[in-house]
């Protein structure tokens, strides 16, 4: 028996592994997902049956009761709701660490010291990735404020909370290597203080981060909620929690330091700088006129190119007008013209949210670039369409020292002999920083909802 549940959870180990990788690539990435949800069923039966003693029947009740919620939810959630729906699945699984975590330490009787160290940093790890992750959700969802929430001596405060949280679960651990123990009172008090500790320094450390960086403050959160497992994994001593906690906490902390670089920023930078609260004071005022222009003068342009580069942003997300591209894309290709779409790492509200929808639409993987590659480019680019993207575009990265975004790498769009904006307004994108290629001389803005836009771009050349 004991033979049978290695064997399950090795096999559930591979698919995690393999699933992994295969998620890295945008046309494995589907069935990556299936294998590692394989590994998942594989490696939760094999707990329910041996560990547990479950029959099948309840292990069937729970996969049509689970299956159908998670049906439900991934059904409804929109695309640009994707990250807060991804906080909350975090949160679930922080405070689901932190419960067996808990339940472990009121069950045992006496403990071994390193089953108690686990369990602390369990409950820690956990309860703060749960309520972190709500803050993140509610500051997503719009529920709550996006700016950041910041107070003098605010780090102060919250390494002082973090110091009385270990303080408290080093009382633990020194609980469980005295033969004796310490007094049952004491035991009770730390315990509770350890889990406090956990729950308000999630609030904690969230509050002081503004919207944008919510997603990067998510995927930390991620692989807090991976590491909280694996702990979790050796308080209850099963092998397969520990590799799948681990695998979502290295994943996570490399997912952050990605989308770190694609903003050019520290992780210091992004959960401590308070990022968004002085927007507008640092930066330098943005000059020049605003020329609009139609979606059938914008034709004339567009049919004389030969060298055409979309760039998607959130904006392209929210008017769903990723079908729309393609459509232009096939009429431009059809009137004579290279298209390529360049995607920026952080466009739109997580990583890879433009190459989803593209694919969505069928668009060619080969025909999307990085902006390291379009961008020596970009002096030889007739028409550069910037469809619902602002801050990934802004010239104020490198043109503005006082900028918040300054350093930050962007899709030189400004470069290209023409290029169009797509948007409803003048407004400011993500970070709440004016943009200054709105206003150059290249630039002509297309005011409207995207798909609109594009649309009514697409009638313009099957009219001719
Ligand atoms: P932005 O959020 O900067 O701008 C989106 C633009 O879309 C807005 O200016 C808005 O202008 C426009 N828009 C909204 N709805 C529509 C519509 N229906 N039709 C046309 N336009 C529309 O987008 P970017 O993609 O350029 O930048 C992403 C931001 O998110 C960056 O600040 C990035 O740092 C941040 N971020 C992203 C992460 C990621 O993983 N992707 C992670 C962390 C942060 P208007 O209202 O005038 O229409």
């Amino acid at each position: 028996m004991e033979s049978l549940q290695t064997f399950a959870y090795i096999g559930a180990s591979v698919l995690f592994i393999i699933g992994l990788q295969m998620l890295g690539r945008a046309e494995t990435a589907k069935r990556g997902n299936r294998v590692s949800a394989l590994g998942m069923l594989v490696a939760l039966v094999a707990t329910l049956y041996f560990e547990a003693g479950l029959d099948f029947t309840w292990i069937l009740v729970g996969l049509v009761v689970g299956a159908a919620i998670g049906a439900v939810a991934a059904r409804r959630v929109q695309m640009t709701g994707m990250p807060e729906m991804v906080a909350l699945l975090n949160g679930s699984g922080g405070l689901a660490s932190l419960l067996v975590g808990w339940a472990e330490y009121a069950r045992a009787d006496r403990i071994a010291p390193f089953p108690a160290f686990a369990i602390v940093l369990t409950v820690l790890i956990g309860g703060l990735a749960a309520t972190g992750s709500i803050v993140a959700f509610l500051k997503l969802s719009g529920r709550m404020d996006g700016k950041p929430i910041q107070f003098a001596g605010q780090k102060t405060v919250n390494g002082a909370i973090l110091a009385i949280g270990l303080l408290a679960g080093a009382v633990l651990v020194v609980d469980a290597i005295l033969a004796a123990g310490l007094p049952g009172g004491v035991v009770i008090v730390a315990f509770a203080v350890v889990l406090a500790v956990a729950l308000v320094l999630g609030v904690m450390a969230v509050l002081p981060i503004g919207g944008a960086d919510m997603p990067i403050v998510v995927s930390l959160l991620n692989s807090y909620s991976g590491i909280a497992a694996a702990a979790a994994g050796f308080v209850i001593d099963n092998n397969v929690l520990v590799v799948a906690g681990s695998l979502v906490g290295a994943s996570g902390l490399i997912l952050t330091n990605i989308m770190c670089k694609a903003m050019n920023r520290s992780l210091a930078n992004v959960l401590f700088g308070g990022f968004g609260a002085t927007v507008t004071a640092g930066s330098a005022a943005v000059q020049g006129e605003v020329k609009p222009l139609t979606p059938d003068d914008a034709y004339y342009i567009l049919e004389a190119a030969s060298s055409v580069v979309v760039v998607p942003g959130y904006g392209m997300a929210v008017a769903q007008a990723q079908h729309a591209v393609k459509e232009l894309a096939d009429q431009l290709t059809k009137a004579g013209a290279e298209v390529r779409y360049a995607i920026h790492p952080v466009a739109g509200r997580m990583p890879g949210h433009m190459n989803v929808l593209l694919a969505e639409a069928n668009v060619p993987y080969e025909q999307l670039v990085e902006p390291d590659d379009v961008n020596p480019t970009m002096e030889m680019v007739d028409v550069a369409i910037v469809i619902g993207a602002n801050d990934v575009v802004n010239p104020a990265a490198k043109e503005d020292e006082s900028s918040p975004l300054y350093g930050m790498p962007i899709i030189e769009v400004d470069r290209a002999r023409t290029c169009f904006v797509l948007k409803r307004s003048m407004n400011p994108g993500f970070s709440g920083v004016d943009n200054s290629l709105f206003l150059k001389d290249n630039t002509r803005m297309i005011f409207g909802d995207a798909k609109a836009t594009l649309t009514a771009m697409v009638a313009a050349f099957k009219e001719v």
